[in-house]
């Protein structure tokens, strides 16, 4: 009998990329079944029920979805971030947990590139600004994101630098950057971007003495986890050089608080929060991951193929 896939979806995809998922579907023989915009858990238990793989975005699926997941093998995380699955949890149910890196990479490359080009440029205020070419860019992280992050930076003629310590020299260098070999090194860049995952390592890195090692007019982008950066610090840093900026696509917990502390001029020049994250919502990363997790799902059923599983041997990203 044929597999059936549910797509749930609390934030329903644009109506083009549920048409293009159905199709894959249907195309491999798979039954398509869909739960958009649901408003409480029961309607989802209710449709994952009878479901052996299910797409969703950033859905929560915890021990309870699961327990009502009888039939359920495979889920996909059409995006990048699986904070909000219980891995272990899925695990224990033998379900084959995978998301769809890379595919919205390129949206929040040009958001990073979006929020610097508009802060150098003060907001289109009609006041003198600055411009990047030349200057140098450090990468914390050297994955996906980056990857695009690199190909901008060579069109504006940016000095690129990347620290990673998961790739080789090499790897760096191939990619179009100059390795580092620390995080300090990143810091002395004019401009520095967060493309690390949120890990043991890397959760609160950040820290004051890091801030304040930033050349004169330092920018540090953040469209990675707000919790990279070592909020209070980050509060500290601001206040004491006004020529620091922060912009960032995770609005930090103490936005209010850093508001306040530089008053309403200071904020303008130094501080820019994206209302709700915003690096990933295009109509292209949207319909994207969601065509990448269909494939995903008919590869799964039909060639026993498992791509991007991200809970492997009880190791959970
Ligand atoms: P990715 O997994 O492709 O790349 C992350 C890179 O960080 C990898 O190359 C990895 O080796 C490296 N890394 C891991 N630990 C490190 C450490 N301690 N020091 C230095 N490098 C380290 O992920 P990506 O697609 O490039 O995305 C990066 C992060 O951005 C994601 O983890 C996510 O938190 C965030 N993100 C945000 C949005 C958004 O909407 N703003 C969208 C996608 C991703």
């Amino acid at each position: 009998t044929a597999h059936t896939v549910l797509l749930a979806t609390t934030k329903p995809f644009a109506k083009d990329a549920v048409a293009a998922i159905k199709t894959i579907c249907e195309e491999h023989g798979l039954v398509f079944d869909k739960l958009e915009g649901y408003k409480d858990r029961a309607e989802l238990y209710a449709a994952v029920a009878s479901a052996e793989a299910c797409i969703v975005r950033s859905d929560v699926c915890d021990e309870e979805f699961f327990s009502h997941a009888k039939k359920l093998k495979v889920l996909v995380r059409a995006g990048a971030g699986v904070d909000a699955i219980d891995l272990a949890a899925a695990t224990r149910h033998g379900v084959c947990v995978q998301n769809t890196p890379g595919q919205n990479s390129n949206a929040v490359a040009e958001l990073a590139f979006g929020m610097l080009l508009a802060h150098k440029r003060n907001y289109f205020d009609g006041n003198s600004g600055t411009e990047i070419r030349g200057s140098s860019l450090g990468l914390y992280g050297c994955g996906n994101v980056s990857r695009f992050m690199i190909l901008a930076a060579q069109g504006f003629g940016m000095d690129i630098y990347a620290y990673d310590p998961f790739l080789t020299p090499d790897q760096i260098t191939d990619l179009g950057a100059e390795p580092l070999y620390d995080v300090p090194s990143i810091f002395k860049c004019d401009v520095v971007s967060l493309h690390v995952p949120s890990t043991r390592e890397t959760k609160h890195s950040i820290d004051e003495k890091l801030l304040r090692s930033m050349p004169k007019g330092g920018v540090l982008i953040n469209t990675a986890r707000k919790n990279i950066v070592q909020e209070a610090d980050l509060l500290k840093a601001l206040v004491d050089r006004p020529d620091l900026s922060y912009l960032a696509d995770d609005k930090p917990d103490n936005t209010e608080e850093i508001k306040e502390s530089l008053g309403e001029v200071r904020v303008k020049k130094q501080f820019l929060v994206t209302p709700k994250k915003m690096g990933a919502q295009t109509a292209e990363a949207n319909s994207n991951s969601g065509i990448a997790a269909a494939k995903q799902v008919v590869e799964f059923f039909r060639d026993n193929l498992v791509k991007h599983q991200v809970n492997v041997n009880g190791k959970h990203f």
